[in-house]
């Protein structure tokens, strides 16, 4: 959970990362990341992965190597969570903000209607794909879908690969869940000319209808982990993991890890 700063290099400028448990977060406001990352992209064709993450996946990470090689291979890692937005400034190098997953998503969706940028959108129960696919014409009025399907497949059926190719999608939006969805990216980006590609969780069913963000000034006073967790309270195992890692992250705690040295770098088993 020790930080260094590093460099990512995009568009010809260097950026700087902030280092919360071993993955490199993008120093970025939500408006920098657009004007100058994704929009450049988009307009010059090139391909970028980006995976937004908040501490539930931070932790998925330690937990699991592979899971982490997958997101350490993104272009661009966001911090989609006030816990990782705090835990960086108690690393005393602060992000400007939190960059949520869904409003990237929506930022998108509208620049690519005003631009002419097609969109593939893969994941979520059928009904809530074709809801969403629906409701994102009627918000963005002239936006181009390059195809949909649902998020119920067998991750080695290639078909579903190879008809996202054959789309030719400038944006592919995949709503799989944590890990489902940025595995499915890593192994099949190759495929591709071009493309940006997120995972976004389960923003396809807020784009449906089916479930609803959290209202305002319950983002505000950062409670959106709490009022999902109201609405689905099966989530309470996930909510446990993002306490684990704001504990991680207390300056009591750092003091004592640090302390007995258990920041040290250990190999860890298979999970
Ligand atoms: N999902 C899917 N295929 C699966 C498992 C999940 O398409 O095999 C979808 C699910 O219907 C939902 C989204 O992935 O729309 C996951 O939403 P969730 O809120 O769990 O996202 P997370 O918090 O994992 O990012």
């Amino acid at each position: 959970m020790f930080t260094e700063r590093k460099e990512v290099n995009a568009m010809g400028r260097t950026y700087k990362t902030v280092t919360v448990m071993d993955i490199d977060f993008f120093n970025t406001s939500m408006n920098a990341f657009l004007k100058h990352i994704v929009y450049p992209d988009l307009a010059n064709g090139n391909k970028c992965f980006i995976v937004t993450a908040n501490p539930e996946i931070v932790i998925e990470t330690r937990d699991h190597p592979e899971f982490k090689k997958v997101v350490q291979s993104a272009d661009y890692v966001l911090a989609d969570g006030v816990g990782v937005v705090n835990a960086a400034m108690l690393l005393g190098q602060p992000l400007p903000e939190r960059v949520s997953g869904i409003d990237v998503m929506y930022h998108m969706l509208d620049h690519a209607a005003k631009q002419g940028y097609s969109v593939f959108f893969l994941g979520a129960s059928e009904d809530s794909n074709k809801k969403a696919v629906e409701n994102a014409e009627k918000i963005f009025p002239g936006l181009k879908i390059a195809g949909r399907h649902d998020g119920y497949f067998d991750p080695a059926d290639e078909s579903i690969a190879r008809m996202v190719v054959d789309s030719n999608p400038d944006i592919v939006l995949v709503a799989l869940g944590m890990q489902r969805q940025e595995g499915w990216i890593a192994d099949n980006i190759d495929k591709f000319d071009k493309g940006v590609f997120m995972g976004v969780g389960g923003s396809f069913d807020v784009l449906s209808g089916k479930a609803q963000r959290a209202p305002k000034i319950w983002i505000k006073l950062q409670l959106e982990w709490l009022y999902r967790l109201i609405k689905e309270p099966k989530r309470i195992k996930r909510v446990l993991r993002v306490f684990e890692f704001m504990l991680l992250h207390t300056p009591v705690v750092k003091h004592v890890i640090k302390m007995f040295g258990f920041n040290k770098t250990r190999p860890r088993g298979k999970s």
